[in-house]
């Protein structure tokens, strides 16, 4: 029997036509459909257009619609693919990857660096491996695939932003990859045989990038508006001596207000303890600590875990455990 995959169209530039203001996404789902033919060789799709709109336009609310179309749906179907503008794919996957937990029914997302109506395009191979994922039973969870590359939602990164080569896998594997159609599969994510949903998220949460010489006056303001604030400091992590900022984050915590740190450096994580600009904070239990886990996946954990926690016990608690392998390393 033929798999039942719901595709659901949200926008971006694999929808988009060239007008007057630029390219805007215009295209349905079923329009995106009309250009990969061979898919109704492979699955049986149904087609759900839930937003029409660049993803710079997507944030928590979408977030939130794009987990309760899969939820409602969830029974009718063996798969979803998600087609999504790139530029914050990578959000949205973290962000599913918290509000969909442990799904064995892959959830799929993609888009393209080039309108599907171009002839040069990705659109059609990223849409069509997409559909390929989306059919193969040990493809639990939430991923993106682009480029031939399938990436857990949890450790995407664009990394790229005119190259079809756009995203990569932050300190994890690539879970498959798909060529000429085949999927070779390498890691099988785990899974329950129900998903566990969430449906509320908290958007309080902001990120600092600190820049040689910050004062501590950006840190001050963002931490007076944040329930939780992610500080993106140098290498493996710290905070200038100067300036009051350890005193500003230790306050902050003392006060209930969630600080992750974490760094700049895309890869291989923070390690807090290594210097003795980082020593102090690494040895306060208060304040978090990212390690390997990519920024993306912070931010959506955060939203995510806020509303279910009580305490600040809880944060820390949901926060270091894994979810879809967004975190490796873990605190003594
Ligand atoms: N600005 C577009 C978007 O994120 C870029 C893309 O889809 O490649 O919606």
């Amino acid at each position: 029997m033929k798999k039942r995959i719901l595709f659901i169209g949200t926008g971006g530039t694999i929808a988009s036509e060239l007008s007057q203001g630029g390219l805007l996404p215009g295209l349905g789902a079923e329009a995106l459909l009309g250009y990969v033919p061979d898919v109704a060789a492979l699955c049986e799709v149904e087609c759900l257009q839930l937003y029409e709109l660049d993803s710079t336009d997507i944030g928590p609310e979408h977030w939130l619609g794009m987990a309760r179309a899969v939820r409602e749906n969830y029974g009718r179907f063996d798969g979803f693919v998600i087609s999504h503008g790139t530029d914050t794919m990578a959000y949205t996957a973290a962000a599913l990857s918290y509000l969909i937990r442990s799904s064995p029914k892959p959830i799929i997302l993609t888009g393209a660096q080039k309108p599907i109506g171009f002839d040069a395009t990705d659109s059609r191979t990223n849409l069509r491996d997409s559909f390929e994922c989306a059919c193969t039973d040990t493809m639990h969870g939430v991923a993106i695939v682009f480029n031939g590359r399938v990436i857990l939602g949890t450790r995407a990164r664009k990394t790229h932003t005119k190259s079809f080569d756009a995203f990569a896998s932050i300190n994890y594997p690539n879970i498959a990859d798909v060529r000429d159609g085949r999927v070779i599969q390498y890691i099988v994510p785990e899974c329950l045989s129900e998903p566990l949903f969430s449906d509320s998220l908290e958007h309080r949460v902001g990120l600092v990038k600190l820049i040689p010489g910050a004062g501590p006056g950006q840190l001050e303001f963002m931490l007076g508006r944040c329930r939780a604030l992610i500080i993106e400091s140098f290498g493996v992590g710290g905070l200038p001596h100067a300036g009051g900022m350890h005193e500003l984050v230790s306050s902050a915590v003392r006060e209930g207000r969630t600080v992750v740190m974490t760094t700049q450096v895309q890869n291989e994580g923070s390690d807090l303890a290594v210097y003795a600009t980082g020593r102090p904070l690494a040895e306060d239990s208060s304040v978090l600590e990212a390690y390997d886990m990519t920024t993306e996946a912070a931010v959506a954990k955060l939203m995510w875990l806020l509303p279910l926690s009580r305490t600040a016990e809880d944060v820390r608690r949901l926060f270091y455990t894994p979810v879809s392998h967004d975190i490796l390393t873990l605190p003594e």
